[in-house]
């Protein structure tokens, strides 16, 4: 597989804190194109011989925004079993409802455009429900949990601008982590 040629944005582009607008459909060929180039970049990232031979960092999610694009839209590809591999496309999502539950990632979250070391956790809903449209504009729901709705919360959040260390709190990182439960 070929790695796709894509600017992922840093941290420090403002265009990361822009509120992405609705897609149009039907999304063109460019946008086609494009969504399976961030699976494939992702996918490529998440196979150990790959990710090392174009010097990549694991990444599970990426949003339109990272490319600079204020659309909203965002891929995931979950590692489901060794060499297993989910694709989810994802336009216009509304989260329709959430668990009272919250979980964090113990190691803290990563983000294919934060390039450093981050300290502090991010709650999340353990379990969300979220209506989405496909990538030929066909409307779907889908129930996700744990890692997966993780993933689904951050991507949501950079359709919003948010970056998520824009919820750690610097001066206590580990706020309410009691609350929570680890995964
Ligand atoms: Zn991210």
């Amino acid at each position: 597989m070929q790695l796709p040629e894509l600017t992922i944005l840093d941290e420090k582009d403002k265009r990361l804190h822009l509120i992405s607008k609705d897609a149009i459909f039907p999304l063109d060929e460019t946008d086609k194109k494009r969504i399976q180039d961030m699976l494939d970049y992702l996918k490529i990232s998440q196979i150990e011989d790959l990710r090392e031979k174009y010097n990549l960092r694991a990444g599970m999610g990426l949003a339109y925004i990272q490319l600079g694009i204020a659309k909203r839209i965002f891929v995931i590809v979950d590692e489901v079993d060794d060499g297993k591999f989910e694709n989810y496309i994802v336009i216009n999502p509304k989260i329709i409802s959430n668990s009272e539950e919250l979980i964090y990632v113990g190691e803290g979250e990563g983000c294919l455009s934060i390039n450093r070391e981050t300290v502090g956790i991010v709650p999340r809903y353990a379990r969300i429900t979220v209506e989405a449209y496909d990538i030929n504009g066909n409307p779907y729901t889908i129930r996700v949990r744990e890692e997966l709705a993780i993933a689904f919360q951050h991507e949501i959040d950079h359709l919003n601008g948010i970056l998520f260390t824009d919820k750690i709190d610097p001066k206590n990182p580990f706020k309410n982590q009691a609350n929570m439960r680890e995964i």
